[in-house]
């Protein structure tokens, strides 16, 4: 089923991307700067500086690398870290490449050490080291390589190797869209895929996405099933209410693992903290995406906190999950929180 909906999520992925930097919603820090850094590079009739894109997965990384070439006028070749096994298969892409392409690599920090030190000398001189022959009569020989631009997404930058890190000439953070950004995105989406869906019904939606394009546009989808079947076809307020309740989806957005995650801290570990690796067994979720996917956007509600010990559930956690908050009634030990929490907010 998972790989079903990946599948379908990717289709709509690729009718839904703006080809344009001017069609991209939003991460105006980040717009502002490629397009100075575009205008040059075409001014000099030069390539891009390789550039790395981080943050959560469904924030447009794929789709801005994509917008990056077309902006460029170059062609671009999309692979991912875990799709490149070995150095040889890293130095077939590399040499297939023409002057002016865009590399993109998803998922960056997966690439293995040896394939990253093929890596190194292409990002830095264009060049691919090889060994010809084998033993003692084996010799290393350097293949120049066309002028290319590498992209490199990642769901966050702390997980690349230092020495790869450092061959960036861009590095840009994409953040949580908010909800008007959203709206702004779904607008597009319902018109391209021909839905009727007024204001109201588009907030509704874009309010509930957790601030990810990717998941509005899924969700958008969704409730135009709800609604072709359970009302006149039309996306309204109420109609993406009753859609997205139907998904456990929550006013705020939270889904079925972001409360498991909440109510787990709270009830199993008195809000914590609790270790990232606990509550990933105690869930029964992997913890890398516990990290990447889930907290990111409970952080930016205000209903976690990370410490140096752990991961803290906060008082607006508790009420939205109707829990009394420990110390309101003077049962639970809540002091590690309290420093913890203070400590997080200088
Ligand atoms: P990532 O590579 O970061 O996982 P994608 O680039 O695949 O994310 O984006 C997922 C989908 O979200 C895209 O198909 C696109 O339709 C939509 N999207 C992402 N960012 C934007 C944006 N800034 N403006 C409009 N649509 C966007």
């Amino acid at each position: 089923m998972m790989t079903g909906q990946r599948d379908e999520d990717r289709e709509v992925d690729m009718s839904l991307r703006p080809r344009v930097l001017r069609e991209y919603v939003g991460q105006n820090k980040v717009k502002e700067n490629l397009n100075v850094y575009i205008k040059a590079a075409l001014k000099r009739r030069d390539a891009l500086d390789h550039m790395l894109l981080y943050g959560p997965p469904g924030l447009g990384k794929t789709t801005l690398a994509c917008i990056v070439a077309a902006e460029m006028g170059q062609n671009i070749r999309v692979t991912s870290g875990p799709a490149i096994d070995r150095p040889g298969d890293l130095a077939s892409i590399l040499t297939n490449l023409n002057a002016g392409d865009i590399l993109f690599i998803d998922e960056i920090h997966r690439l293995s050490r040896a394939v990253e030190e093929v890596l190194y000398p292409a990002m830095e001189d264009f060049a691919l080291d090889i060994m010809i022959g084998k033993g003692p009569t084996a010799r290393s020989m350097r293949l120049e390589l066309p002028r290319f631009t590498l992209v490199g997404a990642t769901t966050r930058a702390g997980q690349l190797s230092a020495p790869l890190r450092d061959r960036f000439g861009m590095t840009f953070r994409l953040e949580l869209y908010a909800p008007e950004e959203l709206a702004h995105i779904l607008h597009r989406s319902a018109s391209i895929l021909n839905m009727p869906a007024d204001d109201e019904g588009i907030i509704e939606i874009a309010r509930r996405s957790r601030g990810t394009p990717r998941i509005a546009n899924r969700m958008l989808k969704r409730v135009r099933d709800y609604a072709q079947v359970k009302a006149d076809g039309k996306i309204t307020r109420q109609v993406a209410n009753e859609g997205l309740n139907l998904l456990e989806v929550d006013e705020l957005g939270l889904d079925r693992v972001d409360r498991t995650v909440l109510l787990t801290m709270i009830d199993k570990f008195s809000g914590g903290p609790v270790g990232l690796d606990t509550l990933a067994a105690s869930t029964g979720e992997d913890a890398l995406t516990i990290e990447d996917v889930y907290e990111p956007f409970l952080l930016q509600l205000g209903f976690i906190h990370r410490t140096p010990r752990g991961r803290v559930a906060t008082m607006a956690a508790y009420d939205h999950l109707n829990r009394p908050f420990p110390g309101d009634d003077g049962k639970q030990d809540n002091s590690g929180r309290q420093v913890a929490f203070f400590d997080e907010n200088p």
